[in-house]
């Protein structure tokens, strides 16, 4: 069974994100991008599935900027085989992405696609569910735990009273929460062999997709600044501040 991974080359996790002067977006330029997280999650669930033998290919694909290399380069080195780069200069929806998607999954057939919860840059928790529905496959989402059987994949989700499972019939779409796995980091012996690994660039504009915006950004702002705190010498002081101050007792 082939495994297809989406990763996304978003703001490192590190960075504090500027917003632009002009309040159009996040600052992008001069800023260190990295795979979101969510992603290298999904990229080391399916390096394990391979070496289980539950797996026998991982492919890994990227929608983006000619940049994006770097970030399949390292899921190479992280152990997928080869990868693919979807490449475009425009800021695509989760519905532009699911759709390009779409055309890579019809083209190579996998029999799963595991895919992060989220893209910590714009938080829209969409793509993967958008993908599914559109590719009629079920899908598993925060994924805590993956199992593959004999065509099915079982999925323990993370979901708000604890943890359900769902067994889907295979191919699905599987994305990834926090504590699925702790992915590995690429060894540099690994980064040197995924210099050889083969990564394909097709043009997102050929592949016949409509990629028109649907949604209008009307700003952009940084969140208010925190106000500093204050010590406070005692407990009859604290409790005076929370009912007079604060006003919440
Ligand atoms: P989102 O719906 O934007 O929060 O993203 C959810 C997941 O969709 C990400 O964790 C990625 O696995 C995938 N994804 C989103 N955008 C892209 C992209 N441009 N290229 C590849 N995968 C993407």
């Amino acid at each position: 069974m082939k495994i297809l991974v989406p990763v996304k080359r978003v703001v490192d996790y590190n960075v504090k994100p500027r917003v632009k002067a002009d309040g159009s977006g996040v600052e992008t330029q001069g800023v260190k991008m990295s795979m979101n997280p969510f992603d290298e999650i999904a990229v080391e669930e399916a390096v394990r599935l391979r070496e289980k033998g539950a797996a026998s290919e991982v492919v890994a694909v990227s929608i983006g900027v000619t940049d994006a290399q770097a970030i399949l380069r390292t899921a190479m080195a992280m152990g997928a085989d080869r990868a693919i780069l979807v490449q475009t200069d425009l800021v695509l929806e989760p519905l532009a992405v699911a759709k390009l998607l779409k055309t890579i999954v019809d083209r190579e057939e996998p029999g799963l696609v595991i895919m992060g919860k989220q893209a910590i840059d714009d938080d829209m928790n969409a793509t993967g569910q958008i993908l599914a529905a559109r590719l009629n496959w079920p899908q598993g989402t925060f994924a805590n735990t993956v199992t593959v059987g004999e065509g099915w994949v079982e999925v323990k989700r993370e979901v708000d009273g604890g943890l359900e499972i769902v067994r889907l019939a295979l191919p699905a779409v599987v994305t990834t929460d926090l504590r699925l796995n702790e992915p590995r980091y690429a060894t540099m012996p690994n980064i040197m062999k995924a210099r050889k690994k083969p990564l394909e660039t097709i043009a997102a504009d050929a592949l016949g997709v409509d990629l028109a915006p649907r949604l209008e950004t009307v700003s952009v702002v940084e969140p208010p600044a925190r106000k500093a705190g204050v010590k406070v010498s005692s407990a009859a002081e604290l409790v005076e501040k929370l009912r007079d101050e604060a006003k919440v007792i």
